[in-house]
């Protein structure tokens, strides 16, 4: 319920927002390539999961002058 800014005390109002925090993702260390990536994700860095390959690394694209 809405109530005025000096009606809830500090202490109130810190203990109500002791809850809220950003979480951590959780992050594995890539077996193929040692880079981090997201647990249950396929590596971005090497396309790999579950120890194969499921994505085809992009090539890198040839910057022309
Ligand atoms: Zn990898």
């Amino acid at each position: 319920m809405a109530v005025p800014f000096r009606r809830t005390s500090k202490t109130a109002k810190r203990k109500r927002r002791s809850h809220l925090r950003l979480s951590v993702p959780g992050m594995v260390v890539c077996p193929n390539c040692g880079e981090m990536k997201l647990a249950h994700r396929v590596c971005k860095e090497c396309g790999h999961y579950a120890g194969r390959v499921v994505l085809v690394a992009k090539e890198d694209e040839v910057i022309e002058d």
